[in-house]
């Protein structure tokens, strides 16, 4: 069983590290949010790449790094982080080969009622619009930049920049300066 298995690696690992758990506190010391996607091959990968190491960041993550319009989640976990843990910089970070940029909702939804959800609240809503499913990873990033940007709780001081990370090599592309937006 997968829980066991984590639960072993768990003792092993408390066993090994648990004392440097006093290093850190819970203020980023980069000062840096970064919201990005769920991706696997993002795990263990992004933060080396961008040269983050534990302590540094405050990360946030969803399926295909999406703020939608009725969900503002993402903005709420950002406002705690500028507020109350001291970030001053957000680094909106998408993918190549993003699963999100070509969801199949047919095939979800066929999923959905193999699991066994009714079908009226499968069509209850637009399927692709609940998802945040996007056509353009790039357009996409550019979409949490503008909504994090204009958004009435986020100061406009803070930069904020938008980039597409590789995930096979680990490339990162600016896509926006949030240097030359922030006022
Ligand atoms: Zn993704």
């Amino acid at each position: 069983m997968l829980l066991e298995e984590i639960l072993l690696a768990n003792s092993r690992f408390v066993t090994e590290y648990g004392d440097l758990q006093k290093k850190y506190g819970p203020k980023p010391r980069k000062k840096v949010a970064i919201f990005t996607c769920m991706d696997t091959r993002l795990v263990e990968f992004l933060e080396q790449a961008l040269g983050i190491s534990r302590g540094d960041a405050k990360v946030i993550k969803n399926a295909g790094n999406r703020i939608r319009e009725d969900c503002d989640d993402v903005i709420r976990s950002l406002a705690v982080a500028i507020y109350l843990l001291g970030v001053r910089e957000i680094l909106v970070i998408g993918h190549l080969h993003c699963g999100m940029s070509k969801l199949n909702t047919e095939l979800l939804a066929e999923r959905m009622k193999e699991f066994g959800i009714p079908e009226e609240e499968i069509d209850k809503d637009d399927l692709a619009a609940w998802m945040g499913s996007f056509s353009d990873t790039e357009e996409n990033v550019v979409d949490a930049v503008d909504k994090i940007k204009s958004h009435r709780l986020i100061p406009r001081s803070i930069p904020v920049h938008g980039l597409i990370f590789c995930p096979d090599n680990g490339e990162l592309q600016v896509l926006v300066n949030g240097y030359k937006q922030a006022k």
